[in-house]
């Protein structure tokens, strides 16, 4: 049975912007809320919840005062760049980096009082961002400050932050590389690809060993191969680690149509990976389980994969049931060649080597 779910959602996440030029477009998720009230998505099952801007100190907890005020000053001039040329910054750019790493508090922890069941933060997922350093788009590491949040103030201590962005969640695995939160990331992995880290021996040190999984992907991998590598580590490494609450992020630039990472999945992939978050999520922790955005560069394909994301989610049903069918892709996706037997090997290192380590 499954209780209300939390949209969080502010027309002031527009400011998380980078320039007109800049692929990282913030009008998805207004896009996405605009799709779910014309399908009808919104009652009660699915609330629409107004989100509000993170108190700097909150902040505090992951990145370092000297990194936070720069933030704040470079974008009171509204010029210049954060990291060595990907993240360019604005004048609103601060003011909305607050506000995406507000919704997905606000999600938290409405989650954690157990006002509602699930939350969902189309923004969020900043999941490059460093405690002192900005990357790949990303300026506060909304994961990780929820993470310190439901630790030192709600008494979690079984945490998993779940990545499926085309990219590996490099930011959020460093943060909490020695220690035991649980990482999944599974991204596009190769010579050049962006960042460039997550490849399967790395699993963590001291305390976090074991804790920090990886499955690095070729280009091109599809629908059935990539649920069938999620379900396989996802589920045995939740098995082993029993998570008391789950953060996930769902960015959607692994959609074929996506510009910046060639991977190869549908619409009707993310709708499963929702709908098997969900399932484990009720499994394991009373359906504790918080979902933000991530990338997401062909707006088209993403806005409709949000939109059946917060459908499987919070079980929503819009007012047609054909509507769901129509956020689906009308295209399919052209086969590329893939090595399946070597994602194979990936999944069975972690299966077999990495995930018995977790206690
Ligand atoms: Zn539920
Ligand atoms: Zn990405």
């Amino acid at each position: 049975m499954s209780g209300t779910t939390g949209f969080y959602y502010s027309d002031q996440m527009m400011q998380y912007y980078f320039g007109e030029d800049h692929p990282f477009q913030p009008v998805r998720y207004r896009k996405v809320k605009e799709k779910l009230e014309e399908i009808g998505a919104f009652g009660p099952a699915l609330e629409l919840r107004q989100s509000a801007p993170v108190k700097q100190q909150l902040l505090r907890s992951v990145h370092t005062r000297t990194y936070i005020d720069q933030v704040r000053e470079l974008s009171k001039q509204g010029k210049g760049y954060l990291d060595k040329g990907d993240t360019p910054v604005t004048s609103s750019l601060y003011q909305g980096a607050l506000e995406v790493t507000g919704a997905t508090i606000m999600g938290v922890e409405a989650v954690a009082k157990g006002e509602i069941q699930h939350a969902l933060n189309p923004a969020g997922g900043m999941h490059h961002a460093h405690p002192s350093a900005a990357s790949g788009f990303c300026v506060f590491n909304d994961l990780a400050v929820a993470t310190r949040l439901l630790q030192k103030k709600y008494g979690y201590d079984r945490i998993a932050i779940i990545d499926i962005d085309a990219h590996h969640g490099d930011g959020t695995q460093d943060i909490f590389y020695e220690e035991e939160v649980l990482t999944i990331s599974l991204h596009r992995f190769g010579p050049g690809f962006y960042p460039c880290t997550g490849n399967m021996t790395d699993i963590g040190k001291n305390d976090g060993y074991g804790y920090h999984l990886n499955v690095p992907l070729p280009p091109g991998v599809p629908d059935e191969i990539y649920l069938w590598a999620y379900d396989q580590v996802v589920k045995e490494a939740l098995d082993a680690f029993k998570p008391d609450f789950i953060l996930h992020q769902f960015g959607t630039d692994a959609h074929f149509g996506d510009s910046l990472a060639d991977l190869g999945l549908t619409t009707k992939a993310y709708e499963r990976i929702a709908e098997m978050a969900h399932d484990l999520a009720h499994k394991h922790c009373d359906g504790k389980l918080v979902v933000t955005g991530g990338g997401g560069y062909n707006i088209d394909a993403s806005v409709r994969s949000w939109a059946l994301i917060a459908c499987a989610v919070s079980g929503a049903f819009p007012y047609d049931p054909e509507a769901l069918h129509h956020l689906q892709d009308s295209r399919i996706h052209p086969k590329q060649a893939i090595n399946r037997e070597e994602i194979e090997g990936v999944v069975s290192y972690l299966v077999d080597k990495v995930i018995p380590n977790i206690h």
